[in-house]
């Protein structure tokens, strides 16, 4: 058996006016071959997962580029083409194959290529033939498209937001594309268009208990996988909703089903599951109400969205107010880390923070700040990841306000990525964190309480009003009933 492996992705906002170019790649994750000889990241997690797998099957692994940017607008077109170029040539080289395993976002637009995922999987089926086994990996952010259905015989998507999951989803996929070798089973994907547009955040109920339903459901009466797929919002393209997506063997029919009944069960829980947004004066008022720390979520500024990550929205109004005791980041900036640096630790100076990028940033807020810590290659923990900051800052201010900069953009995972700078984020009375959900699995133990905040920004919340133009199906919350009847 010979296992060809990948890994190419981003996460699209196609709103965003940032372009994904070859630095965003190399700053996140860039390896040609030996991704599995690195510490894991999310989404280089599948392909150890793969390698390990198939090696213990005595089966032989090409492994091929481990590509993948942080979250930002459109990929540039000769970046898309020469990294699935690179693929390609790979996997000419390597045939014959038996199975092919790629992890991709599924929310990745490209110049020219609106789906990239469903083209990359139709090239890898023009070079390998109809008869081999290809499977895909993806994150739950993912617009499941009709091409990526034909041209794939098991897709497998995240079940938890937070991404925890990556190596478990990994190593089903596995089981099912071997199975699949092998001739025990017979994969067969059907898709439901929930047709929502929303987030479901999957450690609270109710959406924790569909999600456990999904998986009881795996492995017995010939369903080898259930998949809810949430969709990316901020990816404007046809195919934008969330997607049920179901494998059973042999049995289109029963994939089908089964995909309908899951769908309808996530949309009776749509009242339910909609998001409680605090404005910035209630998540303020949290913070100074106490007990500390209250975590607010500025979710608009999630640079895992493709947000610039230095919005001042939040911080603005909080010194506005003169709240103190707030400790907030991490702002994308690295002229003021390269400023801080010049001046080095224990430095008081005056420093232009933030509100760079665009409107989506605010303005620059100018503070005079004291520098405690600067740590080169900062990093913190996400599930059993390892996800990189750059070189991070921390500063006190004389408005009573700390901050984190760093020089690589990154949203908020896990309180150590703060504790490495000598930081106690248990101390302060509130953690304002530019992340949408990723950061709850790390923060929730140390929180009094954890509120999300509709601040403005490239990641704005109000799924209703999302100014979509590739998107045009009718859809929930902008249409009550959008299946009609
Ligand atoms: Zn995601």
């Amino acid at each position: 058996m010979k296992v060809f492996i990948a890994c190419l992705g981003t996460e699209t906002n196609t709103f965003s006016s940032m372009p994904t170019g070859v630095q965003t790649f190399e700053d996140t994750m860039l390896f040609r071959g030996d991704a599995t000889r690195r510490p894991a990241t999310t989404f280089s997690m599948p392909l150890h997962v793969w390698r390990a797998a198939a090696e213990e099957r005595q089966g032989q692994v090409v492994e091929s580029l481990a590509a993948f940017a942080q979250p930002a607008g459109l990929t540039v077109r000769k970046v898309y083409e020469g990294f699935r170029g690179e693929i390609l040539d790979d996997l000419r080289a390597a045939m014959p194959v038996d199975i092919v395993l790629l992890s991709m976002h599924g929310a990745m637009t490209a110049e020219g290529y609106e789906d990239c995922e469903g083209d990359l999987l139709a090239c890898v089926r023009e070079i390998v033939g109809p008869d081999i086994v290809i499977g895909g990996e993806l994150d739950l952010h993912c617009s499941i498209t009709p091409k990526m259905v034909e041209n794939a015989d098991a897709l497998v998507v995240f079940k938890e937001y937070p991404h925890v999951d990556a190596g478990e989803r990994a190593s089903e996929l596995f089981d099912i594309c071997h199975a699949a070798h092998q001739g025990r089973a017979k994969p067969v994907m059907a898709v439901h268009d929930c047709r929502m547009v929303s987030m479901w955040r999957t450690p609270v109920e109710p959406v924790r208990s569909l999600v456990d339903e999904m998986q009881a459901a795996e492995g017995r009466d010939g369903i080898l996988s259930v998949s809810f797929a949430h969709g990316f919002p901020w990816q404007d393209v046809p195919e934008t909703t969330a997607k049920m997506l179901v494998i059973a063997d042999d049995d289109a029919g029963l994939a089908a089903e089964t995909a309908q009944a899951f769908g309808r069960k996530i949309w009776d829980l749509r009242e339910e599951t909609q998001q409680d947004m605090a404005t910035i004066d209630e998540a303020l008022d949290l913070i100074e109400a106490g007990p500390g720390p209250v975590v607010v979520a500025d979710v608009a500024d999630n640079a895992g969205g493709g947000a610039p990550s230095d919005s001042t929205f939040l911080l603005a109004r909080a010194l506005e107010r003169g709240v103190t005791g707030l400790l907030s980041g991490y702002y994308w900036d690295p002229v003021a880390v390269r400023f801080c640096e010049e001046a080095g630790e224990g430095a008081t100076l005056r420093l232009r923070v933030g509100g760079k990028c665009g409107p989506d940033s605010g303005w620059p807020v100018d503070l005079t700040v004291t520098v405690n810590r600067i740590l080169e290659g900062a990093s913190q923990s996400f599930g059993d990841a390892t996800m990189g900051m750059g070189t991070a800052v921390w500063l006190s201010t004389d408005a009573g306000i700390d901050l984190i900069l760093n020089s690589a953009r990154t949203q908020v995972f896990h309180p150590n990525g703060m504790t490495q700078l000598g930081i106690d984020p248990a101390s302060y009375r509130g953690i304002a964190v530019k992340s949408t959900q990723h950061f709850y699995a790390g923060f929730a133990p140390i929180a009094s309480r954890i509120a999300y905040v509709a601040c403005e920004g490239a990641i704005p919340p109000d799924f209703a009003t999302i100014p979509y133009e590739r998107f045009t199906a009718p859809y929930w919350p902008r249409v009550g009933n959008p299946h009609g009847g």
